[in-house]
């Protein structure tokens, strides 16, 4: 039979960070203040509609009809928030202008909404990213080593 994990998950991959960089099309990287903003302020106004749906209707209907109405409620605006933590993210990254002060002060902004202190997490993020899946190092999702298990 032939072996479904040809590569022991403790290997190194065949590729390196730096092949994955370059199989991305550059546009991919190009930073536009204008398309972020369009999408912070495109997931804002989806998360009011919502919201506004929810406050206005979903209490009048009967009761079965009410609970399935705000679990989907619960789903699709978790789904659409999630937006905002992304872009807040992406100004932890200094990817959402050209524009150090803007992306610090929208990320602490949408990062104090979010009741994450955005400084903080900037730079023990960055130290995460740096360190990714690193047994000594990461700081996040560190696995337990063989001798744990
Ligand atoms: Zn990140």
């Amino acid at each position: 039979m032939k072996n479904p994990l040809p590569r022991a998950p403790i290997s190194k991959p065949p590729f390196t960070l730096s092949d994955i960089k370059k199989a991305v099309p550059p546009h991919c990287f190009e930073r536009s203040l204008i398309r972020s903003c369009y999408y912070l302020v495109h997931d804002l106004i989806l998360i009011y509609i919502f919201y506004y749906i929810a406050a206005t209707y979903l209490h009048v209907l009967p009761s079965p009809y009410s609970y399935l109405a705000w679990f989907t409620y619960w789903i699709v605006q978790g789904c659409v928030s999630t937006g905002i933590w992304v872009n807040a993210h992406e100004c932890g990254h200094q990817a959402f202008s050209h524009y150090p002060w803007i992306n610090d002060t929208i990320g602490f902004i949408l990062h104090s909404a979010l009741l994450t202190p955005y400084f903080s997490w900037k730079y023990s993020h960055r130290r995460h990213h740096s360190n990714t899946a690193s047994l000594e190092n990461d700081e996040n999702y560190v696995p337990k080593t063989k001798s744990e298990n």
